[in-house]
C-alpha cells in the first residue's frame, strides 16, 4: 500500500458545477455544520460535506463519488440513533438545506424536500387541519424516519408513516432521478418504505395528510413505582378496549424534577405515561374510562393542547448532543413480569454524573391501524408489534460509556423473553448482522431487501447505515 492512501481524503476536485455549499474540516463553519444528534460519532471529521440544494445537486455529488469509487452517507435530520451521518473521511450528502413542503387542502397531500424537520412539516400540515403521521421528536429528519418505517403518537390511528407514503422521489445510485410509487417502481416503493437508507437518495416525498387537531388533548400521568406494575400489566387490555384515537406511551425513568412531584421520589424509578388523545374531544372521558379504571396517578397533568404543543412533549427527554445508545424492538403484549424487569433495572441503571435524563425504558402502544395492512406490504416489518419498547441510555463523558452500554445490554438480556425477533430498524443501534436479518420480518422478506439492495446499489454506495449488504455478505461484520 502507498503512502498517499494513508493521507486524508480532500476530493479536491468536487465538481463546481454543484450549486449548494461544501465543507472541508479547515472551513469556517464545518464545525456547526457536523454536528449530529449522538455525540459518540460526534467527534469524526468527514472528509467534505456537500450542502444539495435540489435533485440536481444530488445526482452531481453520486455522479462524483461513483468517478471516484467511494461511498456516501446521507446527512438528513442528524437524528440517526448510530450517528452515521457524518462519518470520518467520507463525502457526505447534507440534505438540510432542502427545506420546501406544500400542502393541497384539497387532496390532504403533503410533498417534502428531503431536509424537512418534523416539526416543520407538523407546522405546515396544521394551517389546514392536517398531520403526516411520523415521530414524537421535533428535530428528528422526516425523510430519515419515514425510509426506516415511523412510528409515533398517531401509529395507532393511522398507521406507520410508511403506510401514509404516495409517492417517493430518488436517486439512485446510478446517478438517475427515479419517482417510485404504487405504478411506478413499484418493488423500489416496496423497499424504500423501510429499507430506504440502502436503497437510494430520496430527494422528496409525498404523503396523504389526515385530519388532526388543532385541539387534542395530552399530558402526563405520574405513577409511583408501587403502582407501576399493574399500571402496566393492566394497559395492556386497558388499551385493547380503547378507541385509537386514545394513544399511550410508557416511560420508565428516575423520577425527573416534575411539579407538583414529592422531593423524595425524585431520581427513584417512576412511570409516566404519555396520554395523546386526537379524537373528538367531547369523546375523551369515555375514551379515558379504562385508563382511569387502573391505579390511580400521583399527577395527572393530562389537559387541553394543541397538536404541535403535544407533538413536541419528548423534544426535552432527547437533548442533541449527548452520548447515546439505544437497544429497541417490538412486544406482543406488555404484563407484569415486563413492569417488574423495568423497574429493576432503572433501578439498577448508572447514576449519571451530569444533569439530563440518563435511562430510560419507553413503551409506547403500537397496534391499531398498524395492523390493518398486511406484514408483507412494505419492507418496514410489523408483524406482532403490539408495543414497542426502546432500553435507552444518555450521558456525557466517554468514561461513562462501558457502564451505560453494560446496563443497557444487560436489559435487554432480561427483557429478551417478551420481545419479538422482527423489529423496528429505526429505534434501536445497530444490533450485528443476525439482528438485522431478522428485523425485515421473514426470510423471505430478508430476501427481497437483500435482492433490492443487488439492484439499485450494487457496489454498496450507500453504506453508513444498518447495512444490508454487510448483513448478506458471507462473513458479515
Ligand atoms: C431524539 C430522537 C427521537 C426519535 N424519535 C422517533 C420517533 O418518535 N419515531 C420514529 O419512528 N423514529 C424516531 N427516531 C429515529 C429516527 O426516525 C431515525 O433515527 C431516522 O433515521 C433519523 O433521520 P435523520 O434524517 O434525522 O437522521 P440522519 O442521521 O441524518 O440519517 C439517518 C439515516 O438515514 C439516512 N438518510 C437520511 N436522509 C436520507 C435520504 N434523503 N435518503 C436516503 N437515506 C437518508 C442516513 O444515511 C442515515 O443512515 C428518533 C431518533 C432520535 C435521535
Amino acid at each position: 500500500m502507498s503512502n498517499d492512501v494513508l493521507l486524508p481524503r480532500t476530493f479536491a476536485d468536487f465538481p463546481t458545477t454543484f450549486k449548494g455549499e461544501t465543507f472541508r474540516p479547515s472551513d469556517d463553519g464545518y464545525a456547526e455544520v457536523r454536528k449530529i444528534w449522538n455525540m459518540r460519532r460526534g467527534d469524526e471529521q468527514p472528509a467534505l460535506i456537500v450542502q444539495a440544494l435540489d435533485a440536481d445537486d444530488v445526482v452531481i455529488a453520486v455522479n462524483y463519488a461513483v468517478a471516484q469509487d467511494v461511498s456516501v452517507a446521507v446527512k438528513g435530520g442528524g437524528h440517526g440513533i448510530d450517528g452515521m451521518a457524518m462519518p470520518h473521511d467520507a463525502l457526505v450528502i447534507d440534505t438540510s438545506k432542502m427545506r420546501a413542503i406544500s400542502v393541497d387542502p384539497d387532496t390532504k397531500r403533503i410533498t417534502i424536500e428531503a431536509g424537512v424537520l418534523l416539526g416543520e412539516m407538523d407546522a405546515a400540515g396544521q394551517q389546514h387541519g392536517l398531520v403526516v403521521p411520523a415521530g414524537v421528536v421535533s428535530d428528528t429528519g422526516a425523510v430519515g424516519l419515514t425510509l426506516g418505517g415511523g412510528i409515533g403518537h398517531l401509529t395507532r390511528r393511522f398507521g406507520a408513516t410508511v403506510d401514509s407514503v404516495l409517492s417517493v422521489d430518488v436517486v439512485t445510485m446510478g446517478g438517475r432521478k427515479v419517482t417510485a410509487s404504487a405504478d411506478s417502481n413499484e418493488d423500489l416503493f416496496w423497499g424504500l418504505r423501510g429499507a430506504g437508507h440502502n436503497l437510494a437518495i430520496a430527494t422528496s416525498l409525498t404523503y396523504q395528510g389526515h385530519a388532526v387537531g388543532p385541539d387534542v388533548m395530552s399530558g402526563l400521568l405520574v405513577y409511583s413505582a408501587e403502582d407501576a406494575v399493574p399500571v402496566i400489566a393492566g394497559l395492556d387490555q386497558a388499551m385493547a378496549r380503547s378507541p385509537r384515537e386514545l394513544s399511550v406511551a410508557l416511560l420508565v425513568m428516575p423520577a425527573p424534577p416534575i411539579p407538583g412531584l414529592p422531593e423524595h421520589l425524585i431520581g427513584t424509578p417512576i412511570l409516566i405515561n404519555l396520554v395523546v388523545y386526537t379524537g373528538p374531544l367531547d369523546q375523551f372521558d369515555e375514551a379515558m374510562r379504562e385508563i382511569r379504571n387502573l391505579p390511580a396517578p400521583l399527577a395527572d397533568m393530562v389537559g387541553p393542547s394543541t397538536w404541535v404543543e403535544t407533538n413536541s412533549i419528548v423534544d426535552s427527554f432527547e437533548a442533541t448532543g449527548r452520548r447515546q445508545y439505544l437497544g429497541g424492538g417490538y412486544m406482543p403484549s406488555l404484563n407484569a413480569d415486563v413492569a417488574r424487569i423495568a423497574l429493576e433495572r432503572i433501578a439498577a441503571s448508572p447514576r449519571p454524573a451530569t444533569p439530563g435524563p440518563s435511562a430510560i425504558i419507553t413503551l409506547p402502544i403500537l397496534g391499531g391501524a398498524i395492523h390493518d395492512r398486511d406484514e408483507n406490504s412494505t419492507a418496514f416489518s410489523r408483524s406482532g408489534a403490539a408495543w414497542l419498547y426502546e432500553v435507552a441510555g444518555q450521558w456525557d463523558l466517554p468514561t461513562a460509556d462501558e457502564e451505560f452500554l453494560t446496563w443497557i445490554q444487560d436489559t435487554m438480556t432480561a427483557l429478551a423473553p417478551h420481545v419479538t425477533v422482527n423489529g423496528y430498524i429505526n429505534l434501536s443501534s445497530d444490533r450485528g448482522a443476525e439482528w438485522l436479518r431478522g428485523q425485515y420480518g421473514s426470510p423471505e422478506k430478508w430476501e427481497r431487501v437483500a435482492a433490492l439492495k443487488r439492484t439499485w446499489d450494487p457496489d454498496n454506495r450507500l453504506s453508513y447505515n444498518k447495512n444490508v449488504a454487510r448483513a448478506f455478505a458471507p462473513n458479515p461484520a
